[in-house]
């Protein structure tokens, strides 16, 4: 019984002097590289050179502070209830007086921790922050050799006032897809 009608009947025959030298073959891949030196790369020369990313990208978590050089972050632990891969640990602490100028309300992350190994970049940690205090940023996760580096404290996660970290462009894309 037939099923399809694609039954091809195969032949033997005799290569030509052209076929044993491969000649066919090779013509047929250096055309294809030549046609390539010729199209857009679609590679390119990271780090020099980098790819714009989507205004959605999701990357490298900042601890915001506010203008005053103030951490926004209270400590609530709303970001580590709501973070799907537990990545999130933190301890809470009092603000002392003389310390108005750290931290801007009277509770405070004395540690906050992400383990970047675990976290999937889903960003339910910033849409649950009520403080303005979390966001994902387009910066990359820098590869390490030891586990251990890949969980960020708050030396690598809260912002430096020198280097500060404009967040306005995710906050404006939170608002369209949001609404
Ligand atoms: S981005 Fe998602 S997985 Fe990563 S820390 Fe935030 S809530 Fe957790
Ligand atoms: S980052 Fe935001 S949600 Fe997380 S503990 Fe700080 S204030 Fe609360």
């Amino acid at each position: 019984m037939q099923l399809t009608n694609r039954a091809q009947q195969v032949v033997q025959k005799e290569m030509t002097l052209a076929e044993r030298l491969y000649l066919p073959a090779l013509f047929a891949g250096l055309s294809i590289t030549i046609k390539h030196l010729f199209k857009k790369k679609a590679t390119l020369k990271y780090p020099e050179v980098k790819r714009e990313f989507a205004p959605g990208y999701r990357g490298q978590h900042v601890l915001k502070r506010d203008d005053e050089g103030r951490e926004n972050c209270t400590a609530c632990g709303l970001c580590a209830v709501s973070c799907p891969a537990e990545a999130i640990t933190m301890d809470a602490a009092e603000r002392k007086a003389g310390e108005e100028h750290l931290y801007r309300e009277e509770k405070y992350a004395a540690k906050y921790e992400i383990n970047m190994l675990r976290c999937i970049y889903c960003g339910l940690c910033e849409e649950a922050c009520p403080k303005d205090a979390i966001y994902l940023t387009d910066r990359i996760v820098a590869s390490e050799f030891t586990r251990g580096k890949f969980v960020y404290g708050k030396d690598v996660l809260v912002e430096k006032m020198d280097d500060r970290i404009d967040v306005s462009q995710r906050k404006k894309h939170y608002s369209i897809v949001n609404n």
